[in-house]
């Protein structure tokens, strides 16, 4: 056989260089999926209850691996594992699976119009890229529970956009205006390696975002300069001539204690928020002189400041989908909670 005419190896063997599948794989399956370099072996009547798109293109094939009809996806290997790995699209315990899974879910289940599982995967996913300021100020206990890391806003912002999952789109930008901008221009990987980057538009809008966040920091901290001051019923007024206000002015011009992450961009940060109300001193003092030892600022005026700081950080949540780009798309956004 002359040189130029070599079969190459993959016709004479189409599965070589491929990999089986060992996890979600069945040795009598019979429909074949080749996604990468995996080969997944699985029953055409399980893909047909739960991914019928998927089974529609098996049964459509004219191509044929050991009597096995054979589909070939551009899918990860990573990606129609999970999809694979799903017994019942109606009832996954999606509660507890890493990010990386509900993202997987997402990306192909809607490729292959899974909708059950997709709905099931974007109702866990809201809990870390919620429409309202109360979830995302509890989003430590989702993040926990699904693994997310800070460079995973990457993958989501892709994610949301692909799928058209708009509301979800304003915390996902949020998030990356907090990574690195290195991480932001250069991407990063999803779980399975795959690279994950972000469009040279999207680099330019977190940049925008990350400005418009810093003014939002910035007013914030002026804004407790000049509009902090005591209540009208400070209840300390006759302790102190003055009441609560020397404790109300080193708050209002402190740089510390959360106010910095405003000034970098994260002007949603709760740490001051939190700070203003350790500062309630709390005592019920009966005397004048019990108030020597008073150190903080009466209850009264504590609610008013940490109101104050509430209706700033409600301005900057409202302001998030036109930040992100997607005002227009969003209808039902949770101006004000
Ligand atoms: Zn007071």
């Amino acid at each position: 056989m002359p040189a130029n005419s070599v079969i190459p190896p993959s016709a004479m063997n189409p599965t070589a260089g491929l990999r089986r599948d060992t996890e979600v794989s069945f040795p009598d399956g019979n429909a074949i999926v080749i996604a990468g370099d995996t080969l997944f072996q699985v029953y055409n009547g399980m893909l047909a209850r739960h991914c019928p798109a998927l089974a529609a293109q098996v049964h459509a094939s004219a191509e044929f691996i050991s009597g096995c009809p054979v589909v070939r996806v551009t899918d990860t290997p990573y990606d129609i594992r999970q999809i694979l790995r799903v017994d019942n699209p109606t009832r996954p315990s999606a509660d507890l699976q890493p990010f990386s899974v509900l993202a997987a879910w997402v990306r192909v289940g809607t490729k292959y119009d899974m909708g059950k599982l997709v709905d099931h995967a974007i109702g866990q996913l809201q809990s870390l890229f919620p429409a309202s300021l109360d979830e995302w100020d509890d989003r430590d206990g989702p993040e926990a529970r699904h693994g997310f890391a800070g460079a995973n806003a990457i993958e989501a912002l892709n994610l949301f956009q692909a799928t058209k999952r708009f509301e979800m789109v304003p915390a996902a930008v949020y998030r990356c205006c907090q990574l690195d901008p290195a991480v932001v221009r250069h991407g990063t990987t999803r779980a399975d390696g795959t690279p994950e980057r972000i469009s040279r538009e999207n680099i330019d809008l977190v940049a925008r975002a990350k400005e418009r966040l810093k003014e939002h920091g910035a007013r914030m901290i002026e804004a407790c300069e000049e509009e902090f001051e005591q209540s009208g019923s400070c209840s300390y007024r006759w302790g102190f001539p003055d009441g609560c206000a020397e404790v109300i002015s080193h708050l209002g011009y402190t740089k510390e204690n959360g106010k910095e992450a405003w000034r970098d961009g994260d002007p949603l940060d709760a740490h001051f928020l939190e700070y203003i109300d350790e500062q309630e001193d709390g005592e019920d003092y009966e005397s004048r002189e019990d108030f020597a030892d008073c150190t903080g600022a009466c209850s009264k005026c504590i609610e008013e400041m940490h109101e104050q700081l509430g209706d700033m950080r409600v301005v900057v949540w409202n302001d998030l989908p036109a930040i992100a780009g997607v005002d227009q798309e969003i209808g039902d956004w949770s101006r004000g909670v």
